[in-house]
């Protein structure tokens, strides 16, 4: 039998245990003292104060499995094999302690030893300058020079603006020809779905100063990244990251519910694939304390919501479906994140409510910007008005990326400069109206239908969410 997602979970957390690290649960998605993140994107988000030596970690090493939210993946969703919005990422951390040689040589036991994942499968990739990287995984592992590929900086070498950055070193594995692109470049590194990078070990070695010079820390750190979802496509030997224990469980509900079938239409199954990682997202935000809104947070989720529900209705299903699907994501993942079933009633009845609204004026939204599409090619034209974009989000509730991504199926496109000027105009009006009390501003807040019990339940929670102190 495959190994469970969630049994490969403890099995990392364990195997870093038995090399003295200190195990903690993931944090929540919403980055705590953090003005610079929206949402944790990554293992080592949270973790930043301890390798800027901000705070002191509870122990120089530290392993976690950490809930992140990518939408800067979203196109990718559905149509690769390995991309999600919403992932646990797994976590080896060293605050000045072991560097190199440990990570390397722990990613290859764990990998090789405890997963069982055979040796000839696996490639790696280093900095192109990082030598000491190389000569470890050729001499100390005995990696074939052939096998290790040398990328720059766009890809193995991490650093954000000024501060502590440095080289990566990936490990990749070869899932076979049936996979691959067919270039004859295709390695990895290469966007197609062959060489599947599942392990970012990143050698946190230099801290960039202000006149761009790359100083040596004194005591360099270790942040790895394994996407745990990536990992069990690999070790279930599956298509892509959907067919997994735990989400395939999450995609036959979406199926079950579509009456459709899955494998037999590539349009509809990216949907069926869309809707299960939106999902997912979406129970583990508002879990996490996120509530839909116009803003920052709450917009993301607006987004992944309205998305989901937007393809829902492109295969067929009529009416709100997506709260019937929470179940679904906490019966896998309930016992690693019991906060889930904690809130299960709460996070169902946000989504019930965020997806009535929307149902409310998606048809009559559609309509109209389907007028606007013809309108605009019987004109020959390509750019919707941004005031019409903006009817369509304030009125019917289109976040501007579903305009975008329905025009971009015609080839058209959103004056996105016409959209910000009525935007701002908006504001204006809202902080008149403000101003002069006449309430306008305020529309019906939709979780007044919340009952009370849940309300109040919510705002316990805002204290709950706020960090665990370790
Ligand atoms: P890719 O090149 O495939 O987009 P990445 O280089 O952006 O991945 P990293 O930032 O190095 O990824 O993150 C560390 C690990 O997290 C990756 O090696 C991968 O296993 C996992 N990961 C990254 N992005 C995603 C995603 N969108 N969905 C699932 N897992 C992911
Ligand atoms: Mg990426
Ligand atoms: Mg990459
Ligand atoms: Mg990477």
């Amino acid at each position: 039998k495959k190994m469970g997602l969630n049994e490969l979970r403890k099995q990392f957390l364990d195997f870093f245990e038995s090399k003295e690290h200190y195990i903690r649960k993931s944090y929540s998605l919403v980055p705590e003292n953090d003005k610079s993140l929206l949402l944790i994107n990554a293992g080592m988000a949270p973790l930043k104060n301890y390798f800027m030596g901000i705070d002191t970690p509870p122990k120089k090493r530290m392993a976690t499995c950490q809930k992140c939210i990518r939408t800067g993946d979203i196109e990718n969703v559905g149509k690769t094999a390995r991309h999600a919005t919403f992932f646990e990422m797994l976590g080896n951390f060293s605050f000045g302690d072991y560097f190199k040689n440990e990570s390397i040589q722990w990613g290859w036991e764990f990998v090789t030893k405890y997963l069982n994942l055979p040796a000839d499968k696996l490639w790696v990739s280093v900095y192109e300058e990082d030598y000491e990287a190389y000569e470890i995984w050729n001499k100390k592992i005995g990696i074939s020079h052939e096998k290790i590929v040398k990328l720059g900086k766009d890809d193995n070498f991490w650093e954000i603006g000024i501060g502590p950055c440095g080289p990566c070193s990936e490990i990749y594995y070869d899932r076979g020809e049936k996979y691959g692109c067919g270039s004859p470049n295709c390695k990895p590194g290469c966007d197609c779905d062959r060489y599947i990078e599942f392990w970012n070990h990143v050698f946190t070695q230099f801290d960039k100063d202000e006149n761009g010079n790359y100083n040596s820390l004194p005591n360099p750190n270790i942040d790895t990244g394994m996407g745990l979802e990536r990992i069990a496509c690999i070790i279930q030997d599956v298509d892509s990251i959907f067919e997994i224990d735990t989400i395939k469980h999450i995609l036959d509900k979406v199926v079950d519910i579509s009456g459709k079938k899955y494998g037999k239409n590539e349009k509809i199954d990216i949907s069926i694939r869309i809707i299960t990682d939106h999902i997912r997202s979406v129970t583990f935000m508002v879990c996490d304390g996120i509530m839909p809104s116009n803003e920052g947070r709450g917009y993301v989720l607006r987004r992944l919501l309205r998305r989901a529900a937007r393809h829902g209705k492109l295969i067929g299903i009529e009416g709100a479906f997506l709260n019937r699907l929470v179940d679904s994501v906490i019966e896998v993942s309930g016992e690693a994140y019991p906060e889930l079933i904690e809130r299960q009633e709460y996070i169902n009845k946000v989504i019930a409510i965020e997806e009535e609204r929307f149902q409310e004026t998606i048809d009559q939204g559609s309509e109209i910007l389907k007028g606007y599409i013809n309108e605009l090619k019987e004109k020959n034209e390509k750019i919707l008005l941004g005031k019409n974009a903006f009817k369509l989000y304030d009125t019917y509730g289109f976040p501007l990326e579903l305009t975008k991504e329905i025009l971009e199926e015609e080839n058209m496109i959103v004056d996105e400069d016409g959209f910000k000027v009525e935007m701002e105009k908006q504001r204006e009006r809202a902080r008149n109206a403000r101003q002069n009390n006449e309430g306008e501003g305020w529309k019906e807040d939709i979780y007044t239908k919340l009952d009370e019990s849940i309300k109040s339940e919510f705002k316990g929670y805002e204290e709950y969410t706020m960090p665990s102190k370790i």
